[in-house]
Formats: C-alpha cells, structure tokens, sequence
C-alpha cells in the first residue's frame, strides 16, 4: 500500500494545522513516471518513504504508509538537498550534532524519521532541479556502494520525469506559456495559502469556425503565428505579478492578484481594444473576434466545479457583445450549456440524417399565379425535444461551425428532390438558403457537385444570402458570386431592409433577385408608412434590375396591395405555408392557375 501526495512548499505555512487539502492531488500537474520511479527505489533499497524536492518548493511524495499525508510543512533538510548539487547520506539523523535544534524529521506521516539519503536531480540538458531523498524510521549504518547506484538511477530518471512533466502539463509548445494544468495548480496553491477570493479572466481569441477557417486557409504555421503575435499583445496588457495561461488553442486565462479588487472598466476596454486591432501576421492583416470574460472565484470550492469552463462561458458570451467583455452570470451558462447540448445533438443529427428533412414554400409569380419555384425549409424533429425551430438550430449551427454540414445535407437533398419533381413534369424552380459560413471557392464546386449528381439544370437553381453576408464582400466574395452565376444559378438578395445597406452598394452585387423582408410586409394594412418601404424599395429594385420577391404576404388584403406596386412574385401563408415534399406535388397541381382567373383566396 503506498500514497502519492504532491504539495507546495510556499503554500505551507509552518505553524498551522495540517489542512484537509492535504489529500493526495489529483494528477493536474504530475512528473510523470514519479510514481514508478518512486515504487522501484523504495523497493530495491528498503526504504518507507521517497521524496523529489524540487528547488521551485514542490514536492512530491510517495509512502508505504496508507495513512501518509503531505507534511505541511518542508522540513528543512529537504530544501537544503533540493539546492544542493551533491549527494548525501545521513544514518541516523538523530544522532547528528548539525540536526540537534531542528524539530525531528517527518515525511507524509507524522512518525520520525532517522535515515535520509539523497541525490541530485538534473535535467536530460543537465540543469540542476531539485534532489531525490529516501527515509526509513531505522537509522542505518550507511548506504553501499549498490544502494548508492540504485539511487543515482532513479534519479536520474526522475530528472527525466521532470523535463517530462514541464514539457507536458506545463507549457504550451507554440507560446511557451504555461498549460492549463499549470493553471489549476497555481490556483490550488492559492487556496492551500488561505486566498479566499481570486479574480479569473479567461480570453477567448476567435470562435472555433472562423478559427478552424484561418486554419484552413491559411495552415497552422500561420495560426501558430498568430497565437504567439496575441500572446505577446496580452502579456503587454496584463497587470504586474499575473502569470498568464494558455488554456486552449485559442485561450488565455489568468488568475488576477488582487482578490478583492477587479479591474477598472477602462482597463478591459483598453484590453479589448489591444485585440480588436488588426494582426498583422506573416504580411496578411487579420482582425479577431475575441472575447474577455471575468469571473469572481471562491477558492475554497474548487472541487467540483469548473471555474475555467464558467469563466470561458462569459467570454464565449462577450465575443458577441459589442463591449467584448462580460461577467459570468450563472443564467447565461445555463443557456450555454442547453446550448451545448442542442449543438451535441444538432451534430449527431447532421451524422444520422433522420432527424432532418426539408419543408418547401411555394412562390408564386404575380403576372399569371404561376407557382414559379419552392423555397427549401430546414427542419429537424428532435426525439425529445420535438420540433426545434430553424430559428434556433441553423445561428447555432453558425456557431458551432456545423453549417457547412448542414448547408450540404440541404442542397444535396433538396436539388435530389427537385430533380424528382422535374422529372414527373413539375416546371419549378428551388430557392436554397446559404449562409456566411458557406461562403468559400468550396461553394461553386459544392454546387456542381450536386447538379451533376442529380442531373439537374444549374439555371432553375436560385442561392439565398442575406444582406449582411453580400456585404461583408471583399474580392474573393465578388469572385464566388461571379462563378455562381457563370454556372447559371441565379443569386438572391434574402431579408432585404433588416441590414443597413442601400440598393446602390448592393447593385454592384452581381444579384438577380432581391426579397424584401416579411417584417416591412407584414405590417403593411397597418402601418402606411410601411406600405410606402416596400412600394419605394420594390420600384428603385426593379428600376435597377432585380427580380422583386414580397415575402410574408399573410393575408389577402396585402396580396391585393403587392399586386398593384412593381412586384415580381410573393410567397407567404396566403400563398401557402412550407409544406412537406409529398404535399408539394398536389398543391402544384390544384393551384395550376392560382386563384388568378377571379383574384380570390386560396386555391
Ligand atoms: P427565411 O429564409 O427568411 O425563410 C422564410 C421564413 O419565413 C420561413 O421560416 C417561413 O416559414 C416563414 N414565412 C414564410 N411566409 C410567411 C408568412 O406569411 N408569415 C410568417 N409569419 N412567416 C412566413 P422558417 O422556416 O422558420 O425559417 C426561418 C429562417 O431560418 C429562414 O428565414 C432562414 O433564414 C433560416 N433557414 C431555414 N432553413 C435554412 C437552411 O436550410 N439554411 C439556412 N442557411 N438557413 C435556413
Ligand atoms: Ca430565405
Ligand atoms: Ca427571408
């Protein structure tokens, strides 16, 4: 029966009672291998009890005694063979003139010790790190000439261990900052100190999607770049006396120094402001998304809880917030963690496809009732959660960096499904929803892909994109948009109005169609003023070439009003609501001539 116990040599206050944390620690920062290493010496040389002392103060302890618990406090001799770079035997330290005033000798358990020998420990480079120390309750005659050698061996295996350890649960290998592993022991020290209260901050760089993109496109020498060029803007901010940690690929946490006092408003903003400014890593400027989150700690409840994994969840949360930094709140990590779950879900779904299937709208063209195409509709019918609506799923899809996967599944399933129609004599075409993410060269060669698969003619296709993403265009958008088109499908401009954009910038879009959103439109038999928006926009939009499109025509009465003002096609539940694939074909049919020969309701 043995113990392994690690403790801190700073965090032990000599004239105090042994604390309940002296349990043994869980293997957050270990040497690794210490343990056999540990076993092997105390076996081959007969001993109760082995230290490694290490010159930083901690130590680490291992004992055949089950009762063992780290001592509270490094008995003197330990740290004076941790800073000596020499080997040393001491038979019966008892009997010694130079221990005559110092209390007696302990290791984890409290019975006194007599015999302590012990070696240096030196890195594999041959930095002197501490020192290895075996004890027995017996006193000795000495140590032969093979104990002597067993104990160089281990320690010198225990100096590899030690490099091991540093390398692994201590230091990140792009920024050289220490790992999160550091972090949870330094933070541990903290409460083994008496520190009640701790500020966290934790700093989130970028979201995982537009990260794992710069990746992508870029490769990870450059994000290896980039973490190392944000590293050094942090530690240019951080407060004196703050290690700062690397807790992730793309995360920093730190642990503030004054318990009490967070930081003023002014500091975060400015430190916000630092990692807002433009990266210029290897020639190629790139601006992050970062968020700060902040977190006000009870030390003594470290067990059991994940101060990091709360602290990041107010960061997460900041990154969206235009001040770029937040509190924890515990309201909002809930919310995150129903996220979680949903993007759990929402990722296993994406695997399983049963979950998934797709509703269609039709849109009908004004000049003869004609049902000209169907708009594809996500849906996803969870097994306990029933129906989630796209609303919530598709923006956490977004987030979570799955709408590639999604946007895939739609267009292949869909385009499979129009080809279906086609071919059973249905003259429609298919409106697909695209979102930012999608938003790469991989788009046209996606959308080939699935025409070619189908056999279906790219020109009945029309993408969807809203204001924003058209506008957030750069070169390379302008060039996706150009090849979209070059294969035929047509480019619509989805949820005009909510964006802040004027028709002018978004003529020089190589659009063909433009959707004025559904709040204007809705609202229309009660607000002139809202009559007067779509009436203006439907008039300069087609002036300018654009298709027009009326969404979210509810009633009749606005279906009448549309009618008469320079409008192409509407869709919305006048029309008809999304309907499900097989519903699509006998509504074809029955409203082959929509309600156009008397004007009247729905067909
Ligand atoms: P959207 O692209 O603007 O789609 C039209 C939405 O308006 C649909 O909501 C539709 O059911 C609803 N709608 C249509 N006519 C009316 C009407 O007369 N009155 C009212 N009140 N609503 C009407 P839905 O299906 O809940 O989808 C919501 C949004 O989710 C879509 O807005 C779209 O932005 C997104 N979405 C849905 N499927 C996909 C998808 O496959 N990919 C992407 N990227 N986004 C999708
Ligand atoms: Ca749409
Ligand atoms: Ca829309």
């Amino acid at each position: 029966m043995h113990t392994t116990v690690e403790q801190d040599a700073e965090a032990a206050p000599v004239d105090q009672e042994p604390a309940a944390a002296m349990a043994p620690v869980a293997d957050e920062y270990a040497v690794p291998g210490f343990d056999a290493v540990a076993h092997l010496a105390a076996a081959s040389l007969d001993v109760a009890m082995v230290a490694l002392v290490l010159d930083s103060g901690s130590a680490y302890w291992y004992s055949r005694d089950p009762e063992a618990r780290s001592p509270h406090a490094l008995h003197p001799l330990y740290l004076e063979a941790a800073r000596r770079g020499a080997g040393q035997v001491l038979p019966d330290i008892a009997a010694d003139a130079r221990y005559r005033d110092t209390p007696p000798l302990t290791g984890p358990s409290p019975a006194p010790l007599r015999f302590f020998a012990c070696e240096p420990v030196f890195t594999l480079s041959g930095r002197h790190v501490g020192a290895l120390c075996v004890m027995d309750h017996a006193p000795r005659s000495g140590l032969d000439e093979t104990g002597r050698a067993a104990l160089r061996d281990a320690a010198r295996l225990a100096g590899a261990g030690v490099v091991l350890g540093g390398y692994l649960g201590r230091t990140d290998p792009v920024t050289q900052l220490p790992h999160r592993s550091a972090f949870f022991e330094d933070l541990r020290a903290r409460s083994r100190n008496g520190v009640q209260r701790a500020w966290l901050i934790a700093i989130e760089v970028a979201p995982v999607e537009r990260f794992n993109a710069f990746v992508r496109a870029m490769g990870f020498t450059y994000a290896d770049e980039l973490m190392r060029a944000v590293a050094a803007r942090v530690q240019g901010w951080i407060p004196a006396r703050t290690n700062l940690y690397q807790v992730g690929v793309t995360r920093f946490a730190a642990v503030l120094p004054d318990g009490d006092r967070p930081l003023e408003t002014d500091q975060l903003d400015d430190l916000v402001a630092r990692l807002r400014r433009p990266f210029d890593c290897l020639d190629i400027p790139l601006t992050l998304q970062p968020g700060v989150g902040l977190l006000d700690l009870d030390v003594r409840q470290l067990d059991g809880n994940d101060p990091l994994r709360q602290v990041m969840s107010a960061s997460y949360a900041a990154q969206r917030s235009p001040r770029g930094w937040a509190l924890y709140e515990r309201r909002q990590d809930e919310r995150h963690r129903q996220e979680f779950f949903l993007v759990t879900e929402l990722a296993a779904a994406l695997t399983e496809r049963t979950e998934l299937y797709l509703h269609y709208q039709p849109r009908v063209r004004l000049s003869d009732g004609r049902c000209v195409a169907v708009e594809a509709l996500a849906r996803w019918r969870h097994p306990t959660l029933g129906e989630v609506p796209p609303g919530q799923f598709v923006p956490l899809a977004e987030r979570a960096g799955l709408m590639r996967s999604l946007t895939g599944w739609v267009l292949d399933h869909g385009v499979a499904q129009l080809a279906a129609w086609r071919r059973a004599g249905h003259d429609i075409g298919l409106s697909l929803n695209i979102s930012n993410a999608d938003f790469d060269a991989d788009l046209v060669t996606r959308l080939e892909g699935v025409v070619d698969r189908h056999g279906v003619d790219p020109r009945v296709l029309e993408l969807e994109f809203t204001e924003s993403t058209l506008l957030a265009h750069n070169d390379a958008t302008r060039r996706h948009l150009d090849a979209v088109r070059e294969l035929g499908a047509g480019i619509a401009i989805d949820d005009f109005g909510t964006g802040y954009s004027n028709l002018a910038s978004l003529r020089q879009m190589p659009a063909t169609c433009l959707k004025i959103d559904q709040s204007f439109v809705r609202a229309m038999d009660a607000s002139r003023h809202d009559a007067a928006i779509v009436r203006s926009t439907a008039a300069l939009a087609h002036d300018l070439g654009f298709r027009v499109v009326v969404e979210g025509v509810e009633t009749r009465r606005i279906y009448e009003t549309v009618r008469r003002m320079a409008c192409d096609e509407v869709q919305g539940f006048h029309v008809s609501r999304p309907l499900p694939a097989a519903a699509v074909p006998p509504w074809l049919e029955r409203s082959a001539e929509w309600h156009h020969a008397d004007g009247q309701g729905e067909p």
